[in-house]
């Protein structure tokens, strides 16, 4: 039986967080009463009105092309795209085909600690289109309904090489291109609200061979769960395929996450289809040098330089770094609490389990949560100085996370300081042996199991506040103590 290698493309559509649309003054706005938000130039009404280039666009797609480690074109032109559909108002769409604003980058994509180049064959600046809404299922709607209010948003196209090889590894490609995108505060990336939709082109080809099997353009994935469901199943579908003797049919599908399935659409468009020409109405401009540098000098720090970062300045392993840049506001939380409290690991471990934690069991994300760094930070020194134990730390932190309140207030009013008094602690200790005769008789009979009794005794008896470590070294020595008399007597 030959076995298949999966060769999956992935052509991802993220909308720019722009106040206006590509060509025009219509407000981006998500959620207005359906064509409110249009005008003769996004509705291609005829008339004398030209389109004009929202500035912002461009150095939005510039700047996701520098971050995606792309050559920039030195030459800014637009071009027509033809073809009739229902939500396309002017018959074309205005988009780069000649002339994309970015080619030949790449993303690194992480995983159990292996790093993986996904090639960018291009980015570009385009309009979307209109929204279409059916009667329940696309294929059975009595009707199409269109709504013009996003024809006209700016939208960045970007088009991997065929690098990827797994449903899993196209969510973690998909997963940093947001995560990227994120950082740049270019567009929110929200799959559901359609702010970021992903086509994926899938073939197999037999294990060895170079040349490209026949795709099928999967469609409809609206969430990251969905993008892997979907491959996973097209790739299942195309091996069953091409074992039981036939061929993949080249056309676009369908995923109907309901019934978890991917249907044949229509036969797919090559581009020749579009008949691209340059658009007529709008001259192309050079991207001035000075203007591309200027906007690099504008790029935060990203994820990848920050993941480096975080293995060789903090010394952290590569799976912490990997979460805590996961996204932009995580990875400021965690240098937030460092700026306070600088223990790498401490604050990592405390970030991973109990915040994460926390903010999943509540379904929130970090951004929500109402503890500060730099309380996180506080937390921890106190912990870090031994006047509060981990146990106590970890309920200080429960309040933490309720209230939002400083550790120090919560450790003030629930009398909850760690008990590092060593007459306090004496006076423990000895009321405790004196009321359990037997497991000092055990101890000292070789039996070292009640030790670990009598310190627990002593933990009860002050609710858990007694330095662990401080009470093990002086109980030790009090036996010792205890010992001597007895084998002097
Ligand atoms: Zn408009």
């Amino acid at each position: 039986m030959p076995e298949f290698e999966t060769v999956i493309g992935l052509e991802v559509h993220v909308e720019l967080l722009t106040q206006t649309k590509l060509f025009c003054g219509c407000s981006t706005a998500f959620g207005a009463e359906p064509n409110t938000q249009v005008c003769p130039v996004c509705l291609g009404l005829p008339g004398g009105t030209l389109p004009r280039l929202n500035k912002t666009a461009a150095e939005y797609t510039i700047k996701a092309a520098l971050a995606l480690n792309c050559k920039v074109t030195s030459h800014l032109s637009f071009d027509r795209k033809n073809y009739f559909y229902a939500d396309l108002p002017k018959g074309f769409q205005i988009s780069q085909f000649f002339y994309p604003m970015g080619t030949n980058g790449y993303v690194e994509i992480h995983r159990n600690g292996e790093t993986k180049k996904i090639g960018i064959r291009q980015l570009h600046l385009e309009e979307d289109t209109g929204k279409l809404s059916h009667f329940g299922d696309i294929m059975s709607s009595p009707f199409s309904r269109v709504d013009f209010n996003r024809a006209g948003v700016p939208l960045m196209e970007i088009v991997s090489d065929p690098d990827i090889r797994s449903a899993e590894e196209a969510r973690l490609y998909l997963q940093k291109l947001r995560t990227i995108l994120c950082y740049l505060g270019i567009s929110d990336c929200k799959m559901e609200e359609g702010s970021m939709r992903c086509d994926a082109n899938i073939s197999l080809r037999p294990v060895g061979s170079s040349e490209l099997g026949k795709k099928t353009e999967l469609k409809n994935m609206n969430s990251f769960r969905s993008v892997f469901r979907g491959i996973e199943y097209e790739v299942e579908r195309q091996c069953t395929v091409l074992l039981s003797g036939d061929s993949v049919i080249p056309e676009t599908r369908h995923w109907d996450e309901a019934k978890g399935v991917t249907r044949a659409m229509r036969s797919k468009f090559v581009s020749a289809d579009y008949r691209c020409f340059p658009d007529p109405n709008i001259p192309p401009l050079p991207a001035a040098e000075a203007w591309v540098a200027s906007i690099k000098t504008s790029i935060p720090e990203l994820p990848d330089a920050k993941y480096s970062r975080f293995i060789e300045e903090y010394g952290l392993p590569p799976y912490d770094a990997e979460v805590l840049t996961g996204s932009k506001e995580l990875a400021e939380f965690y240098d937030g609490v460092l700026a306070f409290y600088n223990e790498p690991k401490a604050a990592s471990n405390w970030i991973m389990s109990e915040l994460l934690g926390h903010l999943n069991a509540a379904g929130i994300g970090i951004s929500e949560t109402k503890i500060k760094p730099e309380a996180l930070g506080k937390l921890l020194q106190l912990v870090g100085k031994g006047e509060i134990s981990g146990k106590i730390a970890k309920s200080v932190f429960e309040e933490m996370f309720a209230t939002g309140e400083d550790p120090a207030v919560i450790i003030g009013k629930k009398g909850l300081t760690q008990i590092s008094d060593e007459d306090t602690l004496t006076k423990i200790i000895n009321a405790v042996l004196a009321a359990n005769p037997q497991s000092l008789k055990d101890y000292h009979s070789g039996k070292k199991k009640a030790l670990g009794f009598l310190v627990g005794q002593i933990m009860k008896e002050t609710k858990g506040q007694a330095n662990p470590q401080l009470v093990n070294e002086m109980l030790q020595k009090k036996l010792k103590k205890l010992k001597s008399y007895t084998t002097e007597a």
